[in-house]
């Protein structure tokens, strides 16, 4: 199921599709706004907590 979300990179605000299954994108193109090393230091961080 696509979610029409907005892009969270403030500069950004770019509408898109979220067509992941768990529905958690929130960047409307991970290579530009949301790069890897983003997405990983997010998942650590949430793994702590
Ligand atoms: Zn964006």
């Amino acid at each position: 199921m696509a979610r029409f979300r907005t892009c969270a990179k403030a500069p950004c605000g770019a509408a898109f599709y979220d067509t992941s299954r768990s529905g958690s994108r929130v960047w409307h193109d991970v290579k530009t706004c949301g790069n890897v090393v983003n997405l990983r230091a997010s998942r650590s961080r949430q793994k702590k907590s």
